[in-house]
């Protein structure tokens, strides 16, 4: 995302920089055998919205600055802010990264933990709920990247629905 008005939308992200986060994403879902391919990335200009202060900025007045006709069709949309209040969201499209989330570290955690939060809203995508066994990537305030066998089995059965390879009930 792009916003001269709010620093805080304004992405620090290159090209590079996110095609290496990606990569890292599918590191951490490899053991799944979830690999996401990167479409394309592009600059996005926020909305002007009104500001509001750090503390304000939640998910629905962060949502409201990006323009939803920018969306792929075919894609699962992510968008990168600099800042805001949660650490990344997905509630219907886009799934929205923070570049500076805060987190407890945990044993065998993400190596980079902006991948960990990209990776743990791209759980929620495909239907994995928190979970509060700290390692896990579904944990919430945590960098880990673990996957259970049944959320391995969860998130590939939602992948083969969103491909259309298994009728979605
Ligand atoms: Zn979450």
């Amino acid at each position: 995302m792009q916003s001269i008005l709010h620093p805080g939308l304004q992405t620090s992200l290159n090209e590079a920089a996110v095609r290496s986060l990606i990569n890292e994403v599918n590191t951490i879902w490899a053991p799944a055998g979830i690999r996401f391919h990167l479409e394309a990335v592009d600059a996005v200009q926020a909305f002007d919205i009104v500001p509001k202060k750090w503390f304000e900025r939640d998910r629905n007045w962060v949502k409201s600055a990006i323009p939803t006709q920018r969306f792929s069709p075919t894609a699962i949309d992510v968008c990168f802010v600099r800042d805001m209040g949660p650490n990344g969201f997905f509630y219907g499209e886009p799934v929205v990264v923070s570049e500076a989330p805060e987190f407890t570290k945990v044993r065998g955690g993400a190596d980079n933990p902006v991948a960990g939060v990209i990776a743990h809203e791209l759980g929620h995508v495909l239907f994995l709920q928190h979970r509060q066994d700290h390692t896990n990537l579904m944990a919430s305030g945590r960098d880990g990247v673990s996957l259970n066998a049944q959320e391995i089995r969860d998130a590939r059965q939602r992948a083969l629905q969103i491909l259309g390879q298994v009728p979605t009930p």
